[in-house]
């Protein structure tokens, strides 16, 4: 069996525009993100919130490489600093390609609560406690309404 890998970076967001504009982005690589992580057996959870990106890849070693390579070389932000890239035993998004975390008002609320115990430091959260309130927003909006839409293959696990 392949091993899983687990990938936890942050960035910081330039791109550009009003609010609006800002999502629309953000949507955009959210869906490419979606396409091309279920090819690639990729699931994990993506947060956009003040400025700044949070990540976490996870599937075989050598696509989240792949994967991470592309996303480095984005203009569209800076700054990426990794977290954490170390086998893990199992995915903590299974049915996500990409998990979209802070559409909802409930993912927002969760995740300002933990950026205000982290004094909203994005690059100084701990990879651990970022990918559990990444998870926790994840479930919390997946029942009964999810912003993200599960899209990967039971193939991908
Ligand atoms: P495309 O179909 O080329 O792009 C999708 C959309 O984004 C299109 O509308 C295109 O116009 C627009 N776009 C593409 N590149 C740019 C650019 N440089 N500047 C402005 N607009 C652009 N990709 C993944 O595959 N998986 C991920 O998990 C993932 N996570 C990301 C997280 C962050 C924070 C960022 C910034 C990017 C992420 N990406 C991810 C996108 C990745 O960097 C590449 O843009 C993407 O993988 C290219 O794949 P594609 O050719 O299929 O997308």
């Amino acid at each position: 069996m392949t091993a899983l890998y687990r990938l936890v970076y942050t960035s910081r967001s330039l791109v550009g525009g009003d609010e609006a504009a800002q999502e629309r982005t953000v949507a955009r690589i959210v869906d490419a993100s979606r396409r091309n992580n279920a090819r690639a057996g990729v699931t994990g959870a993506l947060l956009f919130s003040t400025g700044s990106f949070a990540q976490v890849l996870e599937g075989p070693r050598a696509a989240v490489e792949a994967t991470f390579e592309r996303i480095q070389r984005d203009p569209r932000h800076s700054d990426v600093g990794v977290l954490q890239c170390e086998p893990v035993a199992a995915r903590g998004f299974p049915n996500w390609s990409m998990a979209f975390v802070g559409g909802s008002p409930r993912g927002r609320e969760l995740w300002g609560e933990f950026a205000r115990r982290t004094a909203f430091d994005i690059g100084r959260m701990e990879a651990d406690r970022l990918f559990a309130a990444l998870l926790q927003i994840v479930e919390g909006e997946d029942a009964p309404r999810a912003t993200a839409r599960p899209a990967l293959a039971a193939s991908a696990g």
